[in-house]
This record gives C-alpha cells, sequence and structure tokens, in this order.
C-alpha cells in the first residue's frame, strides 16, 4: 500500500469533517488506540491516525466509500474492552467509533426482541430491558462497557452461556456497512430463516473484518426467575474440576458454573476489598442457579450439594439475598482487573466440557514444570476456564520463554482433545499465528478468500483474524 498512508491527506481530513461535524473528528487519538489486551503481548499501535465518530448508519456508509475509493485502512472500534487485540490500529488510517450510536430503538413486547444501534453498551441495554417486568438480556460477557456491535463482532460469551448459549444465540437481525460503503439488512424479527447462505451467522464474530455492524435486533427470554448463588470450596483443583461434568449430567443446568484457583479469589477480593464467603481450600465452584420458584431452587441446590460432597467439598454455601449474591459475582468479576499489572496473557481455550477436569490438571502439572505461575478460573462448565499466565518477577527472557511453551503445550493439548484455541475473546491481532498452526489451510484458505469478497480493497479491520496480500 505503499507511502501514501503515513499521514492522512489534508482533503480526507477535510471531507471526514464535513460527514461527521469537525467536533467528531479528533486528532489526538492516544485514548482510542489499546484495548484491554495486556501490553506485553499487545503489537505496537500507530499514532498516525484520526478517531472518527459517526452518528449514523448514513455517516458510516460514506465514512466507508471514501475510505475505500482512497484505499484508507479504517480499524472500528467499540467498548475497547477486548482481549485480543482486535481494535489496535497497527497502520496509519481512521479508527471508526461508534459510540455515538448509543439509541436503543426498540424494545418489542410482543416478539420479544431488542433493536438498538452497534455503539450501545452492554450496561446500557441491560438497563433498558430491566425496565420492563419479566423480560431478560441473558448474556453477560463480564464487562458492561463493551458495545453490541463489539459483543456481536467477538461473538461474546459470558458466565450464563453454560445455560443460555452465546451472542450469536441472541442475535437475530443485524444492519451492517460493508467496506465498500452499501448498506445490507441481514435477518430481522424472525426466529426462523432458511433463505440462502447464512450470512447473519458468517458477520457474527467476524471481529470488524468483513463489515461495520451499525444495527442489531436482539432476542429477549421471559425473567428467569429467582437465583441463588453457590460457594462450594475443594481442597484440590482435581476434586472441583470433576464435579463439573456431573452436576451437567444430573439434569441441573446452572445459569453459570465458574471455577477459581484459590489465587485467583484472592485478587477478586482485593480489587474489590470485599471478602469471598469462604477462606479455606485450593479451589472453589461459583455455581448460580435460577428457577420459577424457592422449590425449585431447593431441589437444585441439593442436587448439587450432594455430588459436590461425593468429590470432597468442604462446605457448600448457598447465597440467597440479592446484595450476598452481587458480592460474590463482583469478585469473580474482576479477578482479571486484580491481576493486570502482573498478567502476560489471558488463555481462554475451549474444550468438550466432558475434557475440562483433564484439560486443566494437565496444565496445572506442565505450569508447575515450566516453573511459571498461571491462575486458572472461568467458565468451567462449558468448557472454557481462563488461564491467566502471570509474569511473577521474572525478567523478559525467561518469562518469554517460558510463556511460549505454556501456550503452546494449552494449545496443543486442546486441539488433541477436540477444542479451539479461542472460544470467546477471538482470534484478533494476538492469536493469528497459533491459528495458523491449528486449523487446517482449508480453512483459513477459505477465510482469506471471503475476506477479499466482502472487502476488495483490504481495508477493513486489516492484519486481524486472517492476512490477505
Ligand atoms: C474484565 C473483562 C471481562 C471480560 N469477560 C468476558 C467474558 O466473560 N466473555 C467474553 O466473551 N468476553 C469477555 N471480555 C472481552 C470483551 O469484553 C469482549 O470481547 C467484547 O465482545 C468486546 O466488546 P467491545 O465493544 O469492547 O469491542 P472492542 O474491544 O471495541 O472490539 C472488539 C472487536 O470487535 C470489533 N468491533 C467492535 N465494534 C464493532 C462494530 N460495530 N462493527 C464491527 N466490528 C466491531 C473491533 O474491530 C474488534 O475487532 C472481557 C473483557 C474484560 C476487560
Amino acid at each position: 500500500m505503499g507511502a501514501m498512508f503515513f499521514s492522512l491527506p489534508r482533503g480526507v481530513v477535510l471531507k471526514l469533517q464535513e460527514i461527521v461535524g469537525n467536533e467528531n473528528v479528533v486528532l489526538e487519538p492516544e485514548s482510542y488506540i489499546y484495548d484491554e489486551t495486556p501490553p506485553l503481548i499487545r503489537p505496537e499501535a500507530s499514532r498516525d491516525v484520526v478517531v472518527v465518530k459517526p452518528g449514523s448508519t448514513e455517516e458510516v456508509s460514506r465514512i466507508m466509500k471514501l475510505a475505500n475509493e482512497r484505499k484508507i485502512p479504517v480499524f472500528v472500534r467499540g467498548g475497547g474492552t477486548g482481549l485480543s487485540g482486535g481494535v489496535i490500529p497497527t497502520r496509519p488510517g481512521i479508527i471508526l467509533s461508534m459510540e455515538r450510536m448509543n439509541r436503543i430503538i426498540e424494545i418489542d413486547e410482543q416478539n420479544l426482541m431488542a433493536v438498538c444501534e452497534a455503539g450501545v453498551t452492554l450496561r446500557q441495554l441491560l438497563d433498558a430491558v430491566e425496565r420492563i417486568p419479566g423480560l431478560s438480556f441473558p448474556p453477560h460477557p463480564g464487562d458492561e462497557g463493551a458495545q453490541i456491535g463489539g459483543l456481536v463482532a467477538n461473538n461474546a460469551g459470558g458466565a450464563r452461556a453454560v445455560k443460555y448459549g452465546v451472542m450469536r444465540n441472541y442475535v437475530a437481525g443485524l444492519e451492517v456497512v460493508l467496506p465498500t460503503g452499501e448498506v445490507l439488512n441481514l435477518g430481522g424479527k424472525v426466529i426462523k430463516n432458511a433463505t440462502g447462505y447464512d450470512l447473519l451467522h458468517l458477520v457474527i464474530g467476524s471481529e470488524g473484518t468483513l463489515c461495520v455492524i451499525t444495527k442489531a435486533v436482539l432476542r429477549l427470554i421471559p425473567e428467569p426467575g429467582a437465583t441463588y448463588t453457590l460457594v462450594i470450596p475443594f481442597e484440590s483443583a482435581e476434586n472441583a474440576i470433576r464435579t463439573v461434568p456431573e452436576i451437567l449430567r444430573s439434569g441441573v443446568i446452572p445459569l453459570a458454573m465458574e471455577y477459581m484457583d484459590i489465587g485467583a479469589i484472592r485478587a477478586g477480593e482485593r480489587v474489590t476489598g470485599k471478602r469471598w464467603p469462604h477462606s479455606g481450600g485450593k479451589a472453589h465452584l461459583m455455581i448460580i442457579i435460577d428457577g420459577m420458584d424457592e422449590d425449585e431452587l431447593i431441589r437444585k441446590a441439593e442436587i448439587i450439594e450432594r455430588i459436590a460432597k461425593t468429590h470432597g467439598a468442604l462446605d457448600v454455601l448457598v447465597g440467597v439475598g440479592k446484595k450476598e449474591q452481587r458480592d460474590i459475582l463482583e469478585i469473580r468479576s474482576l479477578i482479571y482487573e486484580g491481576l493486570k499489572g502482573e498478567t502476560i496473557e489471558v488463555l481462554d481455550v475451549s474444550v468438550p466440557p466432558a475434557s475440562i477436569a483433564e484439560f486443566v490438571e494437565t496444565c496445572q502439572r506442565e505450569a508447575e514444570r515450566l516453573g511459571i505461575e498461571v491462575l486458572h478460573f472461568g467458565h468451567a462448565g462449558d468448557g472454557n476456564v481462563h488461564q491467566q499466565i502471570l509474569r511473577s518477577g521474572m525478567d523478559g527472557e525467561e518469562w518469554m520463554e517460558k510463556y511460549l511453551k505454556f501456550k503452546e503445550f494449552a494449545f496443543g493439548l486442546a486441539s488433541r482433545l477436540g477444542g479451539y484455541i479461542t472460544g470467546e475473546h477471538g482470534i484478533g491481532s494476538v492469536k493469528k499465528a497459533d491459528m495458523l498452526k491449528t486449523l487446517p489451510g482449508e480453512s483459513i484458505e477459505l477465510m482469506k478468500a471471503i475476506k477479499k469478497v466482502f472487502d476488495p480493497n483490504n481495508i477493513l479491520n486489516l492484519g486481524k483474524v486472517v492476512d490477505v496480500e
């Protein structure tokens, strides 16, 4: 693409100002160039970028047409909470920040759907839905500052996926702008649609490389009722994690089933200033169950207690009150935050749920053998336990060598168990090389061909997911 991108021509900046208004073109991009990807592994961002904040689909379309004509790279930015470097502008160009497209257009109670612009945050959507009695939006990826566009683009998961599925299961329709500027409507307020190739689901999870998402039609469900939160400490990781598949087989599908090393819990306590209900044991399960009434909740809690005790649970604590449950969830949600300063990378490997015990135990042994600290926590019920790899005082060369060895081991094991290198955080810019090693060449070639069809000039989030010449 050559030197013309080392600075945007003045005429282009003027044109962008004409499209979105002077106040919505930012020439100081510092707070827009990184996401939550740990600094030790993220790629360097280009500072030679302008931030453009469109206020409508029409403006997005005009910006994309201009960028496509001039072959200017465009990096779409949502809430910037991503963990795979998906938003980082690795070349000079335009950052398209969706923050102004934050309107909730409709909560359709008849069809159980919400329609909103892509820049609406998860918190905003939850607030709007919670105002209507009896309705809920189940997906809850940890950071409520994430935007709907970003959640769809990453096919985000979160703790409630074990019972209610991931973002993909809640997207009924999308309005998108192609890299060439055309506006396209995919799906709509329908539950079923078998009309041709499923472009809607191709776009979900495409990490800002195929199109800009401008609106979403999202499915809602009737509120599942009350919840209990169980905290179950175990003396060993093995006992805790082996309980998980058995609970799933019992017929009780919890709303969330999270595993945590005690070190991870401590980090969550530090950052929240709150106390976890039990201080003993090396590994804990946090299980949230939902039910229509108290009887159902008690019945489910008793089944879980019986299974946990046969696996050596030290105790089974049941949180019933709203505040008590919120505090437990907050400690769990802020584990990442509490460990941020020491983190090299958070892996989010996905394995078949029945293999989760083997995966975690084998990885813990390998971490010990390598002498690297890896805390395990997260979505045990979906086979998607996160592995937070810590630097723990090691110097640059030492941590890099051990980290790479551990990562290769975990990814290799996941593949052998029939799993994948990422369950929800995506490829972005940090897992491209790993994806090439673990997916067949034919899949990669198909992905490249699809990218070329959507984006013939290779301007949209180029250098993410797959490299196209
Ligand atoms: C504390 C914490 C906890 C987290 N917990 C979870 C979790 O439990 N589950 C989970 O899945 N993730 C989790 N995440 C990761 C993150 O929140 C998700 O990946 C989320 O989907 C990112 O949304 P975002 O709006 O912040 O996107 P960004 O980070 O802004 O962007 C992510 C990707 O989406 C693209 N994108 C953004 N908006 C659009 C759009 N409108 N059109 C097209 N492409 C777009 C970007 O180009 C980029 O490739 C967590 C992150 C943090 C910091």
